[in-house]
């Protein structure tokens, strides 16, 4: 254990159980002395996230559908009445109708185009400038995006759409927030198994097919995102914002497919 973030208060949001990318980012600042809050979506996932809250010593558990401005107030208000100030956030967030996560992109409806836009690239400006207010110099704004917002991926569809507005939110929030001390980025983590990518169609051939392209031959664990967060939420990246950040292994490079890979 360290003490990078000692003294040190963050909103943890996008926690839904211990493989959750937000989980693994909140037990790396738990480790160097961060004081966490958390946020979970619906009752069903409170039972999840109470535990795990408590097993790094938060009892500081509140509910927020980020597609409800009542619910966003309310955590916020929340926080400011038990805290005032607030150091970082951590908003891991994203979600689009898993009909639309196969097929063609071209045939995305309104409504699910709408809903993978609100929750995945809306909710971060709007938690984002909610938990500014709260902040002051050396605070920090975490988002979690993925390589299908810069290039087509198999399946990701209206999500890289999504992910592709919030990487353009996290420049322009940059600048919003900036003059006030307040750095904003995101993580571009490459795939790990968790409960919103078994979403994503044909994910197992997704991971696959990066472990055998990625430059380090292998997958992204969730500690190396957990660490990659403790950087950009702590002193150690002040000079650091409007960055999208890749932790893949080095995926993100990769022009064409490895000749020595196995057929998949
Ligand atoms: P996860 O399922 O553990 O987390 C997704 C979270 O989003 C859940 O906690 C869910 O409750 C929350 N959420 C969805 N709709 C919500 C709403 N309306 N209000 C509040 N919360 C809501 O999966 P994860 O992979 O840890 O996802 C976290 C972030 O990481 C997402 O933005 C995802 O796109 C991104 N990401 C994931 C991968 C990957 O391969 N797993 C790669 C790159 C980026």
């Amino acid at each position: 254990a360290g003490t990078l973030m000692q003294g040190r208060r963050g909103l943890i949001m996008g926690v839904a159980n211990d493989r959750s990318i937000a989980w693994a980012i909140a037990r790396a600042v738990a480790a160097q002395g961060a004081e966490l809050a958390f946020t979970y979506q619906g009752e069903a996932l409170e039972k999840r996230v109470r535990p795990l809250a408590a097993s790094v010593g938060s009892d500081f558990v509140l509910p927020c559908d980020v597609s409800s401005d009542e619910d966003m107030d309310r955590a916020f208000g929340a926080l400011e009445a038990r805290w005032g100030k607030l150091d970082f956030l951590v908003h891991a967030i994203g979600f689009a109708d898993k009909q639309y996560l196969r097929g063609r992109f071209i045939d995305t409806p309104r409504e699910a185009f709408l809903q993978a836009l609100d929750i995945s690239c809306y909710s971060f400006a709007a938690t984002g400038r909610r938990a500014a207010a709260l902040m002051g110099p050396g605070g920090s704004l975490l988002t979690l995006t993925y390589l299908g917002a810069e290039r087509w991926t198999p399946h990701y569809n209206v999500m890289g759409v999504a992910k592709a507005a919030l990487e353009a939110s996290v420049r322009y929030m940059a600048a919003d927030l900036g003059i006030d001390g307040v750095r904003v980025n995101a993580i571009s983590a490459g795939p790990i198994k968790t409960l919103a990518a078994s979403g994503i169609g044909d994910f197992r051939y997704i991971l696959k097919w990066n472990q055998y392209n990625s430059p380090m031959r292998r997958n992204v664990t969730l500690e190396e995102v957990g660490g990659a967060g403790l950087y950009l939420l702590s002193p150690l990246s002040t000079g650091v914002t409007g960055e999208v950040h890749h932790v893949d292994c080095g995926y993100h490079v990769v022009g064409m497919k490895n000749p020595d890979a196995p057929d998949l």
